[in-house]
C-alpha cells in the first residue's frame, strides 16, 4: 500500500469523512466480503484511501418488473445523487441484475468522465465460475468501470481491461491490466505511478489468494497499445 502521510485533519474531514476519498457504496444488500474486496482493489488500483460507506436502499423506481432487472442508468444517477459528500470518486456495488438499452444485461457502467460507476455482482458467479474466477472478474469490472470515470474509453486491445466485455468470454480474456496507452492516460489524469500501482495490486491479489488465477506477474503486465487507436464504441 502507499505510505500515508501523517497530517492533521481539517474540520471538513472530521465532519465529512469521505472528503477526498474513494468510496465504495453498496446499493441494496451486498456481501461484506465483496465490499471489503472491492475496497482493497480500488485502493490498490487508484492509490487512494478507500471507504466502504452505508448502503443506499434499493428503490422500486429503478426496477423493471417485466424484466426482473434494475436499470443501470438509474442506479448510476442514484449513486451520483447520493455520493458521500466530497468523495473523490464513488463505485456503487449491487448484487442485483442490471441492464441498459438493448443489452440483456450489464456487468457495470461508469460515467465517462465522471465521479461514479456501478458494478453488479449478480452475474460473476455464473458461467464456469470458481470462487477465484468470480473474484477476478469482479476486480476487472471494478477497475474497468472506475477507469471510465477518469475519461478512459473502450479499447480495441483484446487483452486490455478497458476492452468492452459484452459477455464472459471477453471478460475472462482480458488481463487485470491496462494496455500501455490506457495506463498512460490513467496515470496522466491521476498522477499515479504505474509500477507502484502494479505492486499494490499484486499485494492485494496475493492477500486474497488470487495471484495464480490472475496469471501472476504476466497477468498484471500491460499488453501493448492496440494498432487501431480509435475507441471501440461508447458506454457502458
Ligand atoms: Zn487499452
Ligand atoms: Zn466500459
Amino acid at each position: 500500500m502507499h505510505t500515508r502521510r501523517v497530517r492533521t485533519q481539517s474540520t471538513e474531514e472530521v465532519a465529512f469523512p469521505a472528503v477526498g476519498k474513494f468510496c465504495v457504496v453498496p446499493i441494496g444488500e451486498v456481501a461484506e466480503s465483496d465490499l471489503a474486496f472491492a475496497r482493497d482493489v480500488v485502493e490498490a488500483s487508484f492509490g487512494r484511501e478507500t471507504l466502504v460507506c452505508e448502503p443506499l436502499p434499493l428503490q422500486d423506481a429503478y426496477y423493471y418488473p417485466e424484466r426482473g432487472q434494475y436499470g443501470a442508468n438509474g442506479f448510476l444517477r442514484y449513486a451520483e445523487a447520493n455520493a458521500p459528500r466530497g468523495a473523490y470518486r464513488t463505485v456503487a456495488i449491487t448484487a442485483q441484475d442490471i441492464f441498459a438499452a438493448d443489452l440483456n444485461f450489464l456487468f457495470g457502467m461508469g460515467r465517462c468522465p465522471g465521479k461514479c460507476a456501478v458494478v453488479s455482482t449478480y452475474r460473476f458467479g455464473f458461467y464456469c465460475a470458481t470462487p477465484e474466477r468470480r473474484m477476478v472478474r469482479f476486480a476487472k469490472l471494478i477497475v474497468h468501470e472506475a477507469g471510465h470515470t477518469f475519461g478512459l474509453l473502450h479499447c480495441r486491445q483484446r487483452l486490455c481491461i478497458m476492452k468492452f466485455a459484452e459477455g464472459y468470454e471477453t471478460l475472462d480474456g482480458t488481463k487485470l491490466a491496462m494496455c500501455g496507452r490506457c495506463e498512460r492516460s490513467l496515470c496522466a489524469v491521476t498522477a499515479l505511478d504505474a509500477d507502484e500501482r502494479r505492486k499494490d495490486l499484486e499485494e492485494v491479489l496475493k492477500e486474497h489468494g488470487l495471484w495464480e488465477e490472475v496469471g501472476g506477474a504476466e497477468g498484471l503486465a500491460p499488453p501493448p497499445a492496440p494498432a487501431d487507436l480509435t475507441p471501440e464504441k461508447s458506454l457502458p
